[in-house]
């Protein structure tokens, strides 16, 4: 079947009609309107409002918001409703609020605060679901479904401990094979019947969870969500076979794998809601993550906030030309979309202080909605010029959602531990040199990439131990660090040595590994003579094939290896024992991409970044200058038109801070046909 695609490059977001008078509606849509938005996601938590009492529905309210926007020409991304189940519902069906890990029955109050596997929720999501594709399947304004919103929410009751066992039995067949694999001999938790087995909560387990138990709960919730997704998604396929679905993934992403779920839907979308002092690299790395769930194709920012963040503890403002870099930025890594939460500010509940495109003063008179609607303009003038293009890369990094619960579900190492953050750590060294990265799951094949980038690879499943071996014996780059190679896909560590099945190909154990102090730290010199700092783990490590590159400084593991590479085929696999500081890892990475030719796709200054979206078009160089000061980008020879001033410009580039170009190359075809 052909992909399904969204036609334009949707600007505008999330709007709560519900909240607001006719007047008010009338005039939020003329704004709207001038402030250049195509699109608007609607009604996300109106069930309430549109089911009064069980079986009722009124949608007089939405189809004159929908025919006043129809008639503006603003589309509208139309969601299920699903996310708060109207307070009767709860009230009549209590079986629908969830249970949470303390064992406590929730009461009615809070928005997705519903168990994803109750029958009765359910059915009464999947009536309203109906109820909406029927009466606006065919409005002609109907851009994307949007399934519920921020799926998450685990639940513990009753309900969800019985399908629990049901999944068990059906994954691992026997008991016998089930208390294998969960090690129950361990603290005497062998269990006869899978109607022994408990939902691992506080009720049963105080402080150190079985992460056996917890993966496999982990797992459940996740196929549990992507059910519920489903039984909205499947009847909305059923009466608008062509229009896109998805569900929007929340900022913190970590509770559900989202490459499970993506698989389902026509989109990957996101919200995204870097912290005011996050680093630059860190929202890239999301986007990036966002662009591998459905592998490589456009995905969709869903939501990010024009202005402040009501929930961060210090509500700072965007300063102007940020929000502009930050909605760039989402497009540079490959979003066909640019939406926001939220298009009014609501006059009061847990996120009256959200920015919004229009404030409580409800007027186009502020800084905010000049530089929306200054924005609005200049997506209008590169009409959808970039759609669809994809994102080319010679670098994959290993990213891996059991992975990251079980190291973080682990007791020890290091209490520490934050996969993200660790991830985020090898990301970055390649980020500012702007080199493309793709994350890549363990079933993606790694025939088409020069470097692979492993970091705490704990678990092995998937045969990504003979992919990997695969990869470097055929000449790739392997570099993979600490915690590697440890435990199997039930978080059994494994039997012999560390790495386990990659022994071979980075060609040596580790033995032991230490944890430091926060405070504490060690170094490593390597064989060209220089020095760094690393800390937080510090593997004591026995080559066997490999060489020595780098080697400890101090404490009783001094002078024995700390960094390895062995030369595996064709390849060569690198090992990094600690967490080097970035300036290691960044000569190191410069030093590799050098090697194996792995270009920049410009060169710039500091913490300006540069991507390259090329599609049939052509080629899209976006520049983002994340400095508080002028920077500059070295264009060479070749001619480029900055798309959103229209001026041409090669050799020094100069941009002001905050600033953003997008650059076309010239003559892009006749240069391609040479080359
Ligand atoms: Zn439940």
């Amino acid at each position: 079947m052909h992909e399904k695609s969204i036609p334009f490059l949707l600007y505008g977001g999330d709007y709560n009609p519900d909240q607001w008078n006719r007047e008010v509606i009338t005039e939020d849509i003329k704004l709207f309107k001038e402030a250049g938005v195509n699109l608007v996601t609607l009604p996300v938590f109106s069930w309430a409002r549109i089911e009064k009492e069980e079986g009722v529905y009124n949608f007089g309210w939405l189809d004159d918001v929908l025919g006043k926007l129809w008639e503006n020409q603003i589309y509208v991304c139309l969601a299920t409703t699903t996310a708060a189940q109207p307070a009767w519902l709860s009230g009549k069906y209590p079986e629908v609020l969830p249970v949470d890990i303390e064992g406590r029955k929730r009461t009615h109050g809070m928005r997705m605060f519903f168990c994803v596997n109750s029958y009765k929720y359910r059915e009464k999501a999947a009536a309203i679901t109906r109820q909406m594709a029927e009466r606006y399947g065919k409005y002609p304004g109907l851009i994307a479904w949007h399934v519920s919103n921020e799926y998450g929410t685990y639940c513990y009751c009753d309900n969800c401990e019985k399908k629990f066992r049901k999944w068990l039995s059906l994954r691992y067949k026997t008991i016998e094979c089930l208390n294998e694999r969960w090690n129950t001999t361990f603290w005497g938790r062998i269990v006869y019947d899978f109607d022994e087995i408990r939902l691992p909560t506080k009720m049963n387990d105080d402080y150190r969870f079985n992460p056996a138990v917890q993966l496999d709960y982990m797992r459940f919730m996740t196929d549990s969500t992507l059910e519920c997704y489903l039984n909205e998604a499947d009847i909305l396929k059923e009466y608008t076979p062509a229009i896109p679905i998805f569900s929007n993934i929340s900022g913190f992403i970590k509770k559900l794998d989202q490459f499970k779920l993506a698989a389902y839907m026509d989109y990957a979308g996101w919200d995204n809601y870097p912290g005011p002092r996050d680093e630059s690299s860190f929202p890239a790395l999301k986007h990036d993550i966002m662009r591998a769930l459905k592998n490589g194709k456009p995905y969709l920012v869903a939501e990010q906030s024009p202005n402040q963040q009501n929930w961060q503890p210090y509500n700072k403002l965007k300063k102007p030309g940020e929000m502009r870099l930050i909605a760039y930025q989402g497009m540079a890594h490959g979003a066909d979309s640019s939406l926001f939460f939220q298009l009014r500010q609501s006059i009061a509940g847990q996120e009256k202080f959200h920015g919004a495109l229009i404030s409580h003063g409800g007027s186009n008179d502020t800084r905010i909605f000049k530089e929306f609607s200054a924005l609005g303009k200049e997506l209008k003038k590169l009409n959808s010029c970039f759609l669809g293009s994809r994102i080319r890369s010679d670098v994959g990094i290993l990213f891996d959602w059991e992975n990251w619960w079980a190291l973080e579900l682990a007791s020890g190492p290091s209490a520490d531990m934050d996969y993200l953050e660790q991830v985020h750590t090898y990301y970055k060294p390649f980020y500012k040199q702007n080199v493309p990265v793709d994350i890549i799951n363990l079933k993606k094949e790694l025939s088409k990439y020069k470097i692979i980038v492993a970091p705490l690879l704990y678990m092995i499943k998937d045969e990504i131990d003979k992919k990997l071996a695969e990869f470097v014996m055929a000449g790739g780059i392997l570099i993979t660090t600490y915690l590697t190679g440890m435990a199997d896909d039930n978080d059994r560590c494994v039997f012999g040595a560390y790495p386990g099945p990659l022994r071979e190909v980075l060609g040596l154990t580790v033995e032991e590994t230490d944890a430091l102090y926060p405070d504490e730290s060690n170094t490593i010199r390597t064989n060209k003579n220089e020095s760094y700092q690393c800390g937080f783990l510090c593997d004591i490590i026995k080559p066997e094939t490999a060489e020595v590159i780098g080697e400890y400084g101090e404490d009783f593991y001094k002078k024995t290896p700390a960094i390895t590479c062995n030369k595996y085929g064709k390849g060569k696999a690198y090992y990094i024992g600690s967490q080097l500081e970035d300036d290691f890892l960044d000569k190191f990475v410069g030093r590799i991409c050098r090697e194996q030719k792995v270009a920049a796709v410009l060169e710039t200054d500091g913490n300006v970044e540069v991507t390259l979206r090329e599609g049939e078009s052509g080629s899209y160089y976006f520049i983002l200058n994340h400095n508080k000061k002028a920077a500059f980008v070295q264009l060479g020879s070749r001619k480029y038109q900055n798309l959103l001033t229209n001026e041409t410009v090669e050799g020094l580039y100069k941009l002001s801070h905050f600033d953003v170009a997008i650059l076309k190359e010239l003559n892009y075809s006749s240069v391609n046909q040479e080359s």
